[in-house]
């Protein structure tokens, strides 16, 4: 049994790892176009803001840590084109431009995203980023480090643009957030919610734009102002956070099939439609637990759940993944958010009747010090009142209880159940009803 991986990264490493473990037998082989493998980009804006210093936490595993398990992984070496019928991958080795033929039985395609890059003119200036790769994390760290560096512009308001925005503040910028929608956050999180988050970000001295274009990036050699529909604003240091593409143009003449973001689709096993080829990570959707439908959720967690399961079925195995919610979290600054499931646009875009409820209650017992709010929304079908999602935010206490109500809606349960829902109490830690009891019991 040949086994190629293309990506060495959480869905491709995961795949490797877990296929050796079911196959011992197997000849793993893994191509990975940078010199950085088993990375996790997900460290990369505390890295810059500063909360560790040492980069190859973010990297772990090595090489030679593959290699003792007997899987081969070949940096420097880029996919260039597939032959789904011969069954090969065509492979250039970067240092020589040697090309040549690698042969599987069983492939997977675990190649990633690259950040968007819209033509916007003064792209190329110096201290212009983008973040994404150990390279871009080194130098905007370095780069953000520069006493000379006061105001910084991030364009783009997403995960990656809000965490951007925390670490410019905590290194002492004056920063300003440009975003193209109308609010922050706004494929992730319900207004009621990111609202919230914008008054956190201007309480700290965030200057942030909404509805605004950024045209283009102006100086001399380095960028000096950011230009949008609206004004222009100083600035030293920019960084270009707006959004993903799957890295999957090598595949164009496959036939592969692909959503039209260029995410290759899969099925609950991970398999796409060419024969004995998988997909997996930012490269690929995942099936999306409640409705169904193929998803792009570029998230590290359903990378290497799906990974590891491409792994196993690669090796013969027969697993299903029981589909995405996108729970994901994210701190901005002094607030933790945490969602789960269907927003409420979502769930209505997707034809469910459902209903909404907004909840505030505090984190714990008052008589403990450091009592803070809690918001909690909960979205639900307005018949059978089944919970199809949950977002909260607050000081303290948010992000893990949205783990608990991921749990609910994976479980299908209702909001009535959730009502009673026999959830653990101490002063210090909640309430004898907890703020998810709360909410289950206000929605009708
Ligand atoms: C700044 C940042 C913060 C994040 N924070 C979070 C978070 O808090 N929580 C969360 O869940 N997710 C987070 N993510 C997302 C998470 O990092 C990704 O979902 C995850 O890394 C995807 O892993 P992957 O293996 O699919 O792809 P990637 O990590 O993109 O790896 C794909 C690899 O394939 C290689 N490759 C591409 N094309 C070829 C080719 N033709 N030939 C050979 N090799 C190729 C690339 O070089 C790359 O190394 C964050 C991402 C970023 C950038």
């Amino acid at each position: 049994m040949k086994i190629v991986i293309i990506g060495a990264e959480a869905a491709g490493m995961s795949a490797a790892a877990k296929a050796r473990r079911a196959a011992p037998d197997a000849e793993i082989d893994v191509y990975e176009m940078s010199r950085v493998i088993s990375f996790g980009a997900c460290g990369l804006p505390y890295f810059v803001g500063g909360e560790f210093d040492n980069p190859d936490y973010m990297a772990e595993l090595s090489v030679e840590d593959f290699a003792r398990r007997d899987i081969r992984v070949h940096t420097g070496h880029q996919a260039l084109s597939l032959d789904p019928v011969a069954k090969r991958v065509q492979v250039r080795d970067l240092a020589s431009g040697e090309i040549h033929v690698a042969a599987y039985d069983k492939l997977m395609i675990a190649t990633g995203a690259s950040e968007l890059r819209p033509p916007l003119p003064g792209l190329t200036l110096g201290n212009v980023f983008t973040l994404r790769t150990m390279a871009d994390g080194l130098a905007l760290r370095e780069a953000a480090r520069n006493p000379a560096v006061r105001n910084v512009a991030i364009i783009g308001a997403g995960f990656i643009g809000l965490e951007l925005a925390e670490a410019m503040v905590k290194l002492g910028k004056q920063v300003r957030l440009i975003q193209l929608a109308d609010r922050v956050m706004p494929d992730a999180f319900d207004p009621e919610i990111t609202s919230l988050m914008e008054d956190e970000l201007r309480l700290h001295g965030v200057a942030v734009h909404l509805s605004e274009s950024v045209g283009a990036l102006q100086g001399k050699h380095a960028v000096e102002r950011v230009v949008t529909q609206r004004g222009e604003y100083d600035c030293e240091l920019a960084v270009l956070c707006v959004g993903v593409r799957p890295n999957t143009a090598f595949l164009d003449d496959t036939g592969i099939q692909r959503l039209a973001n260029g995410a290759i689709v899969v099925n609950a096993y991970g398999e796409t439609s060419l024969p004995d080829v998988y997909a997996a990570g930012d490269c690929a959707t995942a099936p999306h637990q409640l409705t169904g439908q193929p998803t792009y959720a570029p998230l590290a967690t359903t990378a290497n759940k799906l990974g590891r399961l491409v792994g196993e079925n690669m090796a013969g195995g027969r697993q299903a993944y029981p589909g995405t919610l996108a729970s994901a979290a994210v701190r901005v600054l002094g607030l933790e958010a945490g969602r789960a499931g269907l927003g409420e646009a979502q769930a209505r875009a997707a034809g469910f009747d459902c209903r909404t409820v907004m909840v505030k209650d505090k984190n714990h017992t008052n008589y403990v010090p450091g009592q803070t709010e809690i918001h909690v929304k909960l979205v639900y079908e307005a018949d059978s009142l089944r919970l199809l999602g949950a977002q909260m935010i607050g000081k303290s206490g948010a992000v893990h209880r949205i783990d608990a109500l991921a749990v609910a809606i994976a479980s299908g349960l209702s909001a009535r159940e959730l009502g009673m829902l026999d959830f653990c109490y101490a002063p210090p830690f909640s309430r004898t009803w907890d703020v998810m009891n709360v909410a289950g019991n206000v929605a009708k």
